[in-house]
């Protein structure tokens, strides 16, 4: 196995370079550690003669590596250059540690440890190598892992030379703040009969299914008099916000496939207001009638107060990739055909979030996700056994070397 250690070095250069992703900022991209990550890459990418090789000035790096055989389909893979913020620092020094059945000394100066109570999964690696944070940051394996294992199936497929069909990458900038990167990709750039995003989790996780997700974000302008006003046509706009935020049942805890309103943010004073609602649903149909109702109580208050001045805007931050991807679900049985080949014993799961993948379906590129291996995304604790890191690794090349199978339909 050349690749093992080719691969976590690629990992341990790519998570060396800080690229967290910054909500607060409107360019793409968000961070300058993102554009600086794609220039590297792209020098890779130039060294191993890839085509089309193309970096945007929203660091959005895309090229094609040339198929050996035309009959295959065109195989895309979209990884994200970002790290989740999380008050976390931007910095990762990732390291390995063997886990020998007791907790994981961290960072010896803080005395941060990764327990076994509270990450019990890490049983199942025992005497095994695993990267960790110095447990001040996240390890950014999402979604670093998959941009190494990507780069690892480019340089496995020049030097090994199996059968494949053309093969086109992109690497966007921040996926982690509402797919900016993913959407501004001209796929022009990614012209690809399926693709893929490796972006959660651990070992056997694919995720054809997620949850449509929108905002609705309402101001609210009330009028201000003096109490000692004769005139009665003080309006509150707090209140107004209170009586909209009791009107929507929200659920700050739902199950599964769960559809859900959560208020994510309310501020207000005398003059004016401000609420932002969280608007989720896995069905289409559902998910437009939340929007429906969500705009009648924002009309009934408007006729309730008059006065008031209620403005407001619903968008839609990501879609289900199962809708974009209909039954055009190759991508998806390739996935299945591939870890029983590989015996990776798959769990598939709705996931309550987006990827990139939920937009590129979406735009006609059925893109399912599989995983990278790692636990505890968005966390200081995020941990990625070498092992299931390599899986990911030989799932991949397992799909490319496979692309142009026909695969039996699973139920
Ligand atoms: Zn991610």
């Amino acid at each position: 196995m050349w690749y093992k250690d080719t691969l976590v070095e690629r990992f341990l250069k790519y998570t060396a370079i800080s690229s967290q992703s910054n909500s607060e900022e409107k360019i793409l991209p968000s961070s300058s550690g993102q554009m600086e990550l794609a220039e590297v890459l792209k020098k890779e990418l130039e060294k191993m003669n890839l085509s089309d090789i193309k970096l945007t000035e929203n660091a959005i790096l895309t090229a094609r590596l040339k198929g050996t055989d035309t009959s295959f389909p065109t195989v895309g893979f979209i990884t994200h250059l970002d790290t989740f913020d999380g008050g976390f620092s931007p910095d990762v020094k990732a390291q390995i540690k063997k886990f020998t059945g007791s907790d994981i000394l961290l960072n010896e100066k803080e005395k941060i440890f990764l327990t076994i109570e509270e990450n019990p999964e890490i049983l199942k690696y025992l005497d095994e190598d695993i990267l960790v944070t110095d447990g001040t940051s996240v390890l950014g394996a999402d979604d670093k892992a998959a941009v190494a294992v990507v780069m690892m199936s480019l340089e496995y497929l020049i030097k090994e030379k199996p059968e494949h069909g053309d093969i086109v990458v992109a690497f966007v900038p921040d996926e982690e703040i509402g797919l900016r990167g993913a959407k501004a990709l001209n796929l022009d750039d990614f012209k690809a009969d399926f693709a893929y995003t490796l972006d959660c989790c651990e070992l056997g996780e694919v995720t054809c299914d997620n949850i449509n997700s929108a905002s609705c974000i309402v101001n609210i302008e009330g009028v201000v008099a003096h109490s000692m006003s004769t005139k009665s046509d003080r309006v509150n706009p707090i209140l107004v916000a209170v009586d909209l935020i009791n009107r929507i049942e929200t659920n700050d805890n739902p199950k599964e496939r769960e559809a859900m309103f959560n208020i994510r943010e309310f501020s207000g004073g005398v003059r004016n207001s401000r609420i932002r609602v969280a608007i989720g649903s896995f069905d289409k149909v559902e998910f437009q009638q939340q929007k429906d109702l969500i705009t009648r109580h924002l009309k009934d208050l408007q006729d309730l107060y008059p006065k008031a001045k209620i403005s407001y805007e619903i968008f839609d931050n990501f879609l289900n990739m199962k809708d974009g991807i209909g039954d055009k679900t190759h991508s998806v049985d390739l996935i299945y055909a591939c870890m029983e080949k590989l015996h990776i014993t798959p769990k598939t799961i709705s996931m309550r979030g987006g990827t990139d993948g939920s937009d590129i379906s979406n735009r006609g590129i059925p893109t399912p996700n599989y995983f990278t291996g790692a636990h505890n995304f968005h966390s200081n604790f995020e941990f990625l056994p070498i092992s299931s890191f390599i899986k990911a690794f030989e799932l991949t090349i397992e799909i490319i070397k496979s692309a142009n199978q026909n695969i039996n339909k699973k139920d």
